[in-house]
């Protein structure tokens, strides 16, 4: 006999958030399992000095109806600011700068700020690794990295990329974790840079650029932090480097990769000699992008983005849906519905 009515999340990224806030909505007691020092995940920042460097998510963009209403909120919040930046599309030699783009949009003043927001009143462990999921009859207990076990609950959300959720399932639902499995979360290398100077915009041809979409070699795409809506003016610059690129380099030094990275920014895209940068490192992420379709996004709701069994075993996050923001988002705000009702 289950003897709790609360709900675990492990994670505390946008999927996980998402799933909690329509927990609290429902008045429904749910606590936050997160092994980092805050929340956040993949929505984060570093702060160096005077200068912010987003070093996951650099925007994100909004397409379905209650992710708009949602974005609509968090920008009244003042926590999301929309980012008008000339993003260039690299063709070749040539960069090409869309009359229209997309509407996008960044945690002010750093993409941080908005899972900051979202955990403000909520139940937050941080700095908790859960290490294995027990089932009693009395419910689900979690067992942290201190060997504490933590419950009963209800049910248990695992919003964490699928190959840290694999050794949660498996030994519960074999066949969910083989699912988990066929999930490839892809690499990311991230680059970042700070100056002391403003970097002088004719230094990339074209002049007055925010960002780069590279996607061709080490670099996938260049982001001036310093020109995101709300940021201290120090100029920084983020680059990501490729899966391909990724992978080939994983186990290199941090300080070797933003090297690299840099040198192959100035290659490309300056004619003259970059500044020293204040500060140069990089940052990877094991498990940065799902091999999933992002389909969904553009209205398509077809097909389940979560999973949820009869024992109460949840699962949420980017992976059930797409590569973004706003996927996650709503795989976990899906999944906090399905277990509210
Ligand atoms: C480099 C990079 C660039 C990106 N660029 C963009 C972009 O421009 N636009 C866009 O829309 N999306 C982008 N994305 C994707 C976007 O950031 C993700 O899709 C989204 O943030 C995933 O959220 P999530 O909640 O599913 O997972 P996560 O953010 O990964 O959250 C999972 C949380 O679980 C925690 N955790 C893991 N294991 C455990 C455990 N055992 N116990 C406790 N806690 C645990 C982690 O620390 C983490 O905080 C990018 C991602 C990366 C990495």
């Amino acid at each position: 006999m289950v003897s709790s009515s609360s709900i675990a999340i492990i994670g505390a990224g946008i999927s996980g958030l998402a799933c909690a806030n329509v927990l609290k909505k429902r008045g429904i007691a749910c606590e936050i399992f997160e092994k980092s020092r805050g929340p956040g995940g993949r929505l984060a920042s570093r702060r160096l000095g005077e200068g912010t460097v987003d070093l996951g998510a650099q925007y994100f963009t909004a397409h379905d109806e209650r992710f708009c209403h949602e974005v609509t909120a968090w920008r009244s919040a003042g926590v999301v600011k929309a980012w008008p930046g000339r993003l260039g599309i690299c063709q070749g030699e040539t960069i090409h700068y869309p009359e229209a783009p997309p509407l996008r949009y960044c945690g002010a003043p750093r993409m941080s700020a908005l899972t900051r927001h979202l955990a403000q009143d909520m139940n937050v462990r941080v700095g908790c690794r859960i290490e294995s999921l027990e089932r009693q009859v009395n419910g689900w207990w979690l067992i942290d990295d201190k060997r504490q076990r933590q419950g009963p609950f209800s049910a248990v959300v695992i919003s964490v990329p699928t190959p840290q959720a694999v050794p949660l399932v498996a030994p519960h639902d074999p066949a969910l974790a083989r699912t988990s499995e066929a999930v490839v979360q892809h690499p990311t290398w991230t680059a970042y840079a700070v100056f002391d100077k403003p970097l002088d915009d004719s230094l990339v041809a074209g002049g007055d650029w925010q960002g780069l979409f590279v996607e061709e070699g080490p670099l996938d795409l260049v982001a001036r932090n310093s020109t995101k809506p709300g940021r201290e003016p120090r100029e920084s610059l983020t680059l990501l480097a490729t899966h391909a690129w990724t992978q080939a380099c994983l186990e290199e030094k941090p300080s070797r990769v933003a090297d690299w990275l840099y040198q192959a920014f100035a290659a490309r895209f300056t004619t003259r000699a970059l500044p020293e940068p204040l500060v140069l490192s990089a940052h990877r992420w094991r498990y940065a992008k799902p091999s999933v379709s992002t389909s969904k996004s553009s209205g398509e709701d077809t097909a389940q983005d979560f999973h949820l069994t009869d024992t109460g075993l949840g699962l949420c996050g980017d992976a059930w849906r797409g590569a973004r923001v706003e996927d996650a988002w709503l795989s976990g705000h899906h999944l906090g519905l399905a277990l509210a009702s």
